[in-house]
């Protein structure tokens, strides 16, 4: 807290809140459950490492990554629950991956094959997840390949099928039409695979989406089952059409301070391009902070921050590193001010939400665009 009044512009991450969203959303599924916290993408842009540590204290079990190195640096800091790397396996870093003991999504036989080759069987065999593409149409192995690929990973002593999932194109739209029909699809592979005898220890197919609406995979086939939930753990909804739970909340706050505050004349124009004129005089505020650090250059002239509970809009263009706020309506500001830019709301901030909404985005997108630059304080 001390460090975050003396800070600059700056996230506040509230790590309870993570806690309290992994409590709300393992509320919401069946007792025998696994849940992974998905934090790929610096942890929706909420700092990864802090936030891998908070998620499994809370009762997590595993950790979802993207890319190797995403789950190397888990690695590197001494996180040793399990941890999948969902996208495509980079060959270039397989054996470090394998090193690490980390867990590697396969989608093609040049995927096995590689991995087959990095595995040189001193920590014992290299564990793999196959996905499946039931209906995403972009990673994953082919349906009508599934069992072939199936096989030849069961047959090779270097390599152990632990997992196999798929991932929803529609998990999140109002329709679960097709939602029910790559699940369909999926229950076709598992109930092929348990024809053939063969049984992965994990299955997996919930994002938060399906998560929330039930859609977590069948438990009379064999295989524990997992969701890969993300977003919801950060407090913020998958889409319009499914809500985070009533008891999640947001876990960032985006604050700034205001370096200058300023008065401008009826006719002057403020920012790049002029695109905002006053109409009169305003008091104006100069917050430094803009799209360099992940606010949207979209929210020129729409966007707005909050000084002592008022909503101050941006006026003029937001730049690189700087953004105007008119403060007229709030009394005695000075250089020095806080403001509040985005936030769960409840002071009249801005949400991930409505900046989603105003800028032709996904919450997804708002909170991943948070950049390096902005110091992260861990409450
Ligand atoms: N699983 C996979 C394969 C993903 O790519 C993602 C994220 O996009 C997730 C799970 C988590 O999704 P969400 O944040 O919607 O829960």
């Amino acid at each position: 807290r001390l460090a975050a009044a003396q800070a600059g512009t700056h996230a506040l991450i509230d790590l309870d809140a993570l806690a309290g969203n992994v409590q709300a959303v393992r509320a919401r599924l069946p007792e025998d459950v696994v849940l992974m916290g998905v934090v790929k993408a610096n942890a929706y842009g909420h700092g990864l490492i802090p936030c891998a540590r908070a998620l499994l204290a809370a009762g997590a079990r595993w950790l979802g990554v993207a890319r190797i190195e995403e789950g190397l640096a888990l690695r590197g800091a001494g996180i040793t629950a399990p941890v999948l790397v969902l996208g495509p396996p980079n060959y270039a870093l397989l054996q470090p991956a394998l090193d690490a003991d980390l867990t590697l999504a396969v989608g093609s036989a040049a995927d096995v094959a590689a991995i087959a080759r990095a595995a040189s069987g001193d920590f014992g065999p290299a564990r793999l997840h196959l996905k499946v593409d039931t209906g995403m149409r972009r990673f994953g192995v082919e349906m009508d390949e599934a069992l072939e690929l199936v096989q030849a990973i069961v047959a090779d002593p270097r390599l152990e099928l632990e997992g196999l999932f798929t991932h929803f194109a529609t998990a999140d739209e109002p329709d679960p039409g097709f939602l029910r029909e790559q699940a369909r699809r999926f229950r076709q592979v598992r109930h092929l695979l348990a024809r053939h005898g063969i049984a992965p220890r994990v299955v997996h197919q919930a994002n938060s989406a399906a998560a929330l609406r039930g859609v977590v995979g069948d438990a009379d086939l064999p295989g524990e089952r997992l969701v890969r939930a993300g977003i919801v753990l950060y407090g913020l909804p998958p889409s319009a059409a499914v809500p985070a739970p009533p008891d999640a909340r947001p876990a960032l706050q985006l604050e700034t301070r205001l370096a200058r505050v300023f008065t401008v004349a009826a006719g002057e124009g403020i920012s790049y391009g002029h695109t905002y004129v006053a109409g009169r005089e305003i008091r104006c505020g100069l917050a430094p902070i803009g799209y360099g650090d992940g606010l949207s250059r979209l929210l020129s002239n729409c966007g707005w921050f909050v000084v002592r509970s008022t909503r101050c809009p941006i006026r003029g263009r937001v730049c690189m590193d700087q953004t105007v706020i008119e403060v007229s309506r709030v009394s005695g500001v000075e250089a020095g001010e806080p403001a509040l830019v985005l936030g769960d709301g409840r002071s009249g901030e801005m949400t991930a939400v409505d900046i989603a909404e105003l800028c032709g985005t996904i919450p997804y997108e708002v909170v991943t665009a948070l950049a390096a630059r902005v110091p992260r304080i861990f409450l």
